[in-house]
């Protein structure tokens, strides 16, 4: 099992994760919370010849489920840029958060909407690498927050090969799952986990919020996330907090020796 972590060194990210001891790699392709076209990595041959694994996470702004035009156009614009990013560096999948609605929306148009996504790349010869679709803790209109929903994500998207899952324990607990078993329950709905963001959590079960933290300080069992990590069988990338970002490593790596 590969483990590794999310790196916001953007100039030096094979530096950072050798420091870090990590087989593999997050980065971003641009400024996450920006829409701009990623622009070449000046170290792209140094990113693709690693025998460092390289994953990419989309900016933050994307949103392709929206039934907003002004939003979701430019999002599924930024998932094609990205993806082409993300393969530029070698990278094995972009990972892209499910989304959320407004209250009014109607979710079948956002699932939808998830569906057109792979339908028109697929029309293209389909995205360069897969979109792992990460689930989210937070708010009741989010497209990926429960089992059930990510069901019905799954049914909109399942049928096509590119499309991937990345399962963030952080989010799930947030979002009100039961870790244990979690593995198991997305497997049977998916098929598959293709990326694992391995996070402890700063806040309560099912507080909807979104705050990472490191392996062995928040409210989530250290042991359950060891287990979690076990059951994926699935890179690890964790998205803790940097200055126990390292010790995070190396517990990890310890615990699953
Ligand atoms: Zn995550």
């Amino acid at each position: 099992m590969r483990i590794g972590a999310h790196v916001r060194q953007d100039n030096d990210p094979i530096g950072r994760a050798e420091e870090l001891g990590a087989e593999v790699l997050q980065m971003f392709v641009t400024d996450p919370q920006e829409w701009g076209k990623p622009h070449p990595h000046p170290l792209a041959q140094q990113i693709r010849d690693s025998p460092i694994d390289v994953v990419v996470h989309s900016s933050y702004r994307i949103n392709v489920a929206s039934l907003n035009n002004r939003l979701r156009m430019p999002s599924r614009q930024a998932v094609i840029n990205q993806a082409q990013a993300a393969a530029d560096l070698g990278a094995f999948g972009l990972v892209v958060h499910g989304g959320h609605l407004r209250d009014d929306e109607d979710a079948a148009t956002g699932y939808e909407n998830w569906r057109k996504l792979f339908e028109r790349a697929a029309d293209k010869g389909g995205f360069p690498v897969p979109i792992l679709i990460e689930n989210t803790a937070g708010g009741d209109n989010a497209l990926a927050r429960s089992l059930e929903n990510i069901e019905r994500l799954w049914e909109a998207v399942g049928d096509f090969d590119n499309a991937g899952f990345c399962l963030d324990t952080c989010h799930a607990w947030a979002g009100g799952e039961d870790l244990v078993d979690i593995v198991e329950r997305v497997r049977a709905i998916t098929g598959r986990i293709d990326l694992l963001h391995l996070n402890n959590s700063r806040d309560e079960f099912d507080s909807a919020r979104d705050r990472h933290a490191n392996l062995t300080s928040g409210h989530i069992d250290p042991d359950v996330l060891v287990a979690v990590a076990r059951a994926a069988d699935a890179p690890v990338i964790l998205e803790t907090p940097e200055e126990g970002l390292a010790d995070d490593v190396q517990y990890l790596r310890e615990a699953l020796s």
